[in-house]
């Protein structure tokens, strides 16, 4: 059995949440936080007899009704299925379909949306009571501080997130309460989270670092999680200029966490509307009362690193994870032992192992591609054991068996290069598309990506994939969006001109489509490059 459920309680009245429905500041303390959930496990159990390892699927906004359903999932024995606020219907339909969920929690607001789906599958859809509506009496909550039902199996399923999908169907990752008490209890030590943090919750809550990461780990270390009903960047802006000041009711917000288009979105709104000189040493001075902002999920493009260090004075934390082990590699908490491009070292409690790659047919190349590095340099796919790891793929036995070598490594699929003199690690990208195979050479397009970013402070954001070439294996092509100005974009000629001074002769892209706007993302703000080849065709 685990302290997990239960550890809100000793926290009484300390705020736990933040919410704005309609625009409206309320806070709720982790004695409601706990009773709230206590409430909706009880009407759980009262509508299923045994929910024991049933799933329920959950479907809110980032707020308060989101949490306290999740808690009170766990607390009547199930396992909690998040679903995306932004996935369109058939979407979550096919999450709530895949999982095997036998009934689907929400509010009143999201009531029709959810009605439609439950009718399709004919499962029922259950509103929770509004926040206050207890269906427990007052007199009776001291009682529930030693609930029996908080003594869960730790070796139960907890979760089924599904993964982003950024290179094929997402798959339901299962992890149990083991498995997502080490993940949290990691970072809570290696970030050090206390009572005192304040953190600025901004993403999705279907995913491990909207859940984990921020709430979790809130949750965990008594905390105060503040949520934004949607991320933007003025309202970020405003809310921490507010912040710390005397006449704020709450102890300052101390962290942030986010992916890098959050942080170029940050960017751009303080550089094209605030002028002021006055004001933008404001807007640094409070980001700068932060004592950590992490950046993950995809890589940091190091323009926006230095971009956002010059407005904010923070040095971005890199780290790396996924949905199937939580945070694997980090850097260090002390800021000036951070390495930009690096994600770092092992979270204390993570082992990992290179594996070179095996399906050399191009060995002479390789060696060519080992002196272009140097030799100091351990290149191979990311390997993970550790407690954080995930029990399996929701049904998905082949898939699971496959995803582990015989002796119990997980395979990431992602490939990282380890400096041998330091320790630290870089991604390179995901064997599946990043690693672009030209001519013998095995090229990383995240590197591409970095150097052209890097070249041209003009360019918004850019894609590197590789399209299938007969001759060489494949062709790099390079997706670029342009900054909005009236500079005129570099010819093609020019780019490679410019790709040339940067990188390896066989780096440089053969191929460039230069688009108007965005380029396409998922609900986790990736890019699906597989999806991008279709713009070649
Ligand atoms: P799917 O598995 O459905 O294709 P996904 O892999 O994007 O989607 P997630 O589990 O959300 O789903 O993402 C994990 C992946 O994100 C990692 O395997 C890695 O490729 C990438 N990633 C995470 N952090 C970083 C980082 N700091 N730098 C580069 N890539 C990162
Ligand atoms: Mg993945």
């Amino acid at each position: 059995s685990l302290n997990f459920l239960k550890k809100p309680l000793k926290f009484k009245d300390r705020t736990s949440f933040i919410n704005y429905p309609n625009n409206n500041t309320q806070r709720y303390p982790y004695r409601d936080f706990f009773n709230e959930s206590q409430s909706i496990a009880n009407i759980l159990n009262f509508k299923k007899k045994d929910l024991e390892q049933q799933r329920v699927a959950y479907f809110f906004g980032q707020n308060f009704d989101y949490v306290r359903s999740q808690w009170g999932i766990w607390a009547a024995g199930g396992t909690a299925v998040p679903l995306a606020l932004s996935h369109p219907i058939h979407e979550l339909q096919y999450t709530i379909e895949n999982s095997k969920s036998s009934m689907i929690l929400t509010n009143s607001e999201n009531y029709s949306k959810m009605k439609e789906i439950g009718t399709n599958l004919n499962i029922p859809v259950i509103e929770i009571p509004k926040v206050g509506e207890y269906t427990i009496p007052k007199s009776q909550w001291s009682s529930m501080e030693d609930y029996k039902q908080y003594s869960i199996d730790s070796n139960r399923n907890a979760l089924i997130i599904y993964t982003s999908g950024t290179t094929s169907k997402p798959k339901g990752v299962v992890t149990t309460h083991a498995n997502i008490e080490a993940q949290i209890q990691t970072l809570v030590d290696y970030w050090k989270w206390t009572e005192k943090d304040h953190i600025l919750e901004v993403l999705p809550l279907h995913h491990v670092h909207g859940v984990i990461n921020v709430v979790s780990c809130a949750l965990w270390s008594g905390a105060i999680c503040e949520m934004m009903p949607k991320f933007d960047s003025k309202q970020v802006v405003d809310r921490l200029l507010e912040s710390g000041i005397s006449t704020d009711l709450d102890q300052p917000i101390s962290l942030f966490m986010a992916v890098p288009t959050i942080y170029s979105k940050l960017i751009k709104y303080v550089n094209e509307n605030i002028t002021d000189p006055t004001e933008r040493l404001a807007i640094e001075n409070a980001f700068k009362r932060l004592r950590l902002m992490v950046s993950g999920s995809s890589a940091l493009p190091e323009s926006v690193r230095n971009e956002f260090q010059a407005i904010s004075g923070q040095v971005l934390l890199e780290r790396y994870g996924m949905t199937e082990i939580g945070m694997a590699l980090s850097n260090p908490l002390k800021v000036n032992e951070r390495i930009g491009g690096t994600v770092g070292f092992p979270l204390p409690g993570v082992q990992i192992k290179i594996q070179p790659e095996l399906n050399n047919d191009d060995n002479q190349n390789n060696n060519q591609n080992n002196n272009d590095n140097n030799n100091n340099k351990e290149v191979g796919e990311l390997l993970v054991k550790g407690p954080q790891v995930f029990k399996e793929y929701f049904e998905k036995r082949k898939a699971t068996e496959e995803a582990f070598t015989d002796d119990g490594w997980f395979k990431t699929g992602d490939i990282v290069e380890k400096d041998l003199s330091t320790g630290r690690l870089k991604i390179l990208g995901r064997s599946s598309v990043d690693i672009i195979k030209r001519g013998g050479f095995k090229i990383s397009a995240l590197e591409i990506e970095r150097e052209i970013l890097d070249m041209d402070p003009n360019i918004q954001e850019c894609a590197v994939l590789g399209l299938p070439n007969d001759e060489y294996g494949q062709d790099i092509a390079a997706i670029i969006v342009y900054k909005k100005s009236k500079k005129q974009p570099m010819s093609f000629e020019e780019f490679k001109t410019n790709c040339k001074q940067r990188l390896a002769h066989y780096k440089v892209p053969n191929k460039l489509l230069i688009l108007e706007n965005e380029i396409p993302k998922n609900a986790m703000s990736k890019v699906n490059k597989k999806e991008l080849l279709k713009l070649f065709s």
